[in-house]
Parts: C-alpha cells; structure tokens; sequence
C-alpha cells in the first residue's frame, strides 16, 4: 500500500464525490505525498490540490496561489474548517480534475479558515482574495463537491457537453481497465481510511 505513483484524477472519479475523512495521524509517507501533490500541482499549473483529487479520501489540501515553487507559499491545510463568510465576489474557476473547463463561481470574498500544518501546529486565518477562493473551492472537494455544482443554471447548462464528454472518457477507460472497478475503489477508500483516518 502506498507504493502507487500519485496522480490527479478527473471526474466523474467516485473519489471526487466521496466525503473525506479527517485526519488523525501525520506520517512520513504523509509528508512524501504531500510533497508529491505540490509538484503535481505545479506541473499542471494549479493553484490549489486536494487530497481526493490524487485518490486520497482524507481532509488536507495544498495552496500556492503564485502556482510556481520558487515563488509565493506553499500551505498545507489538514482537517480546515472554514467560518465566518463575508461579502461576495464573482470570479472565473478552473479544476485539475476537469481540464478545459471553466466557468464563474460567485463566494464569500473573506473567510476564516482553521486547520493543522504537517507539524501539527493550528493555524486560525482570515483569508481574502485569490487564497479565500481557493480554500473554498478545495474544502468543496473534501466534502465531494465540485465547482461547477457552485455554478447558476445558465452556467450548468453551458458546462453540461464537456461533463458529458469526461463522463464518455471515463466510461470507456472503465470497460478498457483504465480506470478501477468500484468494489477496487472501496477497497482503497478503506485502506487510506484505516492508516490516516
Ligand atoms: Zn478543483
């Protein structure tokens, strides 16, 4: 267990839509596979990962607002709850986990966020601009929500062919062995559970 290479999956993945599970230990392979999903981050340009989004049913995500190693912050949120919501913005959201697909999320502006780092110290933050969209958006994942369910009906209408699309990929990498069955992925769901949850 473990020893699979980490990769972003892409909806319709059952994982995305799982409701993950806190976290009650921090280990070393924890802290490789954190160091893994910032570089898978990067390397697909993200701002923000989620653990559901490599296949991982627990409650920690990954920030980089400046999406570039060398530059911004690299902040791990594990078991974040958010609170205290105030105003609204509208903004443009993309996902890892849908590539291509795009739309306007309306959000709380500010947000406080607590949560633990890797070291096990609490953080307790108030959040604004791109750092509060983010959050909010990768908590969504944590409870298996995605943006697009954030999205007005015009929207949803307008992202329905390119969901129908991944959901027509998806399918056929099932049947081909692409992708696990679902008694794998409950299997696996149980594994992560046990170790971390
Ligand atoms: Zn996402």
């Amino acid at each position: 267990m473990g020893s699979n290479v980490l990769q972003i999956i892409a909806y319709p993945h059952p994982t995305l839509r799982r409701k993950s599970k806190p976290v009650k230990r921090v280990d070393s392979e924890l802290r490789a596979i954190v160091a893994e999903m910032f570089e898978l981050m990067y390397a697909a340009r993200g701002v923000g990962l989620a653990a559901n989004q490599v296949d991982l049913p627990i409650r920690l995500f990954v920030i980089n607002t400046d999406s570039d190693p060398e530059k911004g912050v690299e902040r791990v949120f594990i078991n974040p709850v958010i609170s205290q919501p105030k105003g609204f913005a509208e903004a443009e959201e993309g996902c890892l986990s849908l590539p291509g697909l795009y739309g306007n999320v309306i959000r709380p502006k500010q947000v406080r966020i607590n949560a633990y780092d890797l070291d096990g110290n609490e953080i307790n933050e108030e959040l604004t601009g791109l750092l509060a969209r983010a959050a909010q958006h990768e908590l969504d994942h944590l409870d298996g929500v995605l943006f697009f369910d954030r999205m007005n009906e015009t929207g949803k209408v307008d992202v329905r062919p390119t969901l129908e699309e991944f959901e027509i990929v998806f399918e056929s990498q099932r049947k081909t062995g692409g992708v696990p069955s679902e008694a794998d992925i409950a299997e696996h769901w149980a594994e992560w559970e046990k170790r971390y949850a």
